[in-house]
């Protein structure tokens, strides 16, 4: 399919209902209240992945702490972790640091204004540079997240993919209105699984409504195969004993993020095994289970209390801890949400 001028002129009626329909219902967001470049940059990298609820609370308590671009290529990573806790997706925080330092090598610490040059920074891919370009300076840059393809494509009824088409159909409109409401609109109204289309501001221009083929669009990606892991996670009996803990390595899952000792496994057998070769004198004695999600795996985990030095003397899993830390302390680290999940085990009630 392709967009002819024609086709583009039928469309404008409706996008101009679109951007009114946006000016009366957009939701009073933060980041909406600003034209700070740089508060709209934290306000986008942090709504990737993440629901606007959970970010609110985020984005104030990272603008409070790194107001600008200089104090958060300053951050020191521990500072920067602890804020990030729970948001996930932790490279995303310090690939932010990293292009923050490369504005105030090349930009005087400004963002610069163009999504040629704000795409070439550590973190920004096509979309943050278009929604920064558009938002913060009004450049005509097509924002595409999954929601503005979901609208697209029932709009014109296409499983082509959509940039090709918002990038013609930007020119015409004001592109920090546009893309943002394209995204609202996906966000809370063309949902994938209900959407409200007696409430749409382009109901009677969209070729899926009309034909009645709106669950067609957009097409299903192929499903994520989910690896399953297996884990056992050890703490001391006694709560008020200092727990070992270590960093995890720089790269992968939970980079530098602490973690408490943790042995993982390819099967649930290995791991059976794993615990019936423990020494007598490790006491293990499970305190709680739990799954934790992420998008390609998925961590079945026990959590023992043990005889830990027992657990870190094991000569089969070497498992060296970096440091000491009362319980107290482990929770004001940096961790990731899994290890957040053991703490919540080892402090429920018995
Ligand atoms: Fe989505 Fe329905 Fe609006 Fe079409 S009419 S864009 S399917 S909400």
């Amino acid at each position: 399919m392709s967009l002819s001028a024609s086709n583009l002129q039928n469309l404008k009626p409706a996008f101009d209902r679109l951007l009114r329909w946006y000016q009366q219902n957009a939701r009073d967001l933060p980041w909406r209240q600003t034209q700070n470049p740089y508060f709209i940059w934290v306000s986008e990298v942090m709504l990737q992945q993440t629901q606007v609820n959970t970010v609110i609370p985020y984005y104030h308590r990272f603008l409070q702490r790194f107001p600008d671009v200089f104090s958060l290529a300053n951050a020191d990573d521990e500072a920067l972790m602890a804020l990030w806790q729970g948001l996930g997706y932790y490279a995303r925080a310090r690939n932010m640091r990293a292009a923050a330092q490369q504005m105030c090598e090349l930009y005087g610490g400004e963002l610069p204004s163009s999504q040629a040059e704000l795409i070439k920074l550590k973190g920004f891919g096509p979309y943050t540079s278009a929604a920064v370009a558009s938002i913060a300076f009004g450049q005509k840059a097509a924002c595409v997240d999954g929601n503005v393809t979901r609208v697209i494509s029932r709009l014109l009824a296409t499983t082509e993919p959509v940039q090709q088409f918002v990038d013609r159909l930007i020119i015409s409109h004001d592109p920090s209105h546009f893309n943002q409401s394209l995204m609202e609109l996906g966000a809370t109204v063309c949902s994938k699984q209900s959407p409200r289309c007696s409430a749409c501001p382009l109901s009677s221009a969209c070729r899926a409504f009309q034909e009645e083929r709106i669950a067609e669009f957009p097409v299903k990606k192929k499903k994520v195969l989910v690896k399953e892991i297996y884990a056992a996670v050890f703490i001391p009996h006694q709560p008020d004993t200092p727990f070992p803990l270590r960093k995890r390595p720089a790269s992968g899952r939970w980079a530098h993020l602490y973690e408490l000792p943790t042995f993982e496994f390819e099967s649930a057998r290995a791991r059976a095994a794993f615990l019936k070769d423990l020494p007598h004198h490790a006491q293990a004695n499970e305190k709680g289970a739990f799954a934790h999600i992420l998008t390609h795996q998925r961590i079945m985990t026990q959590v023992f209390s043990a005889h830990i030095a027992s657990i870190l003397d094991l000569p089969s899993t070497p498992w060296t801890p970096s440091q000491f830390a009362t319980l107290d302390t482990v929770r004001a680290l940096p961790l990731s949400r899994y290890q957040q999940k053991v703490l919540d085990i080892i402090e429920r009630p018995e």
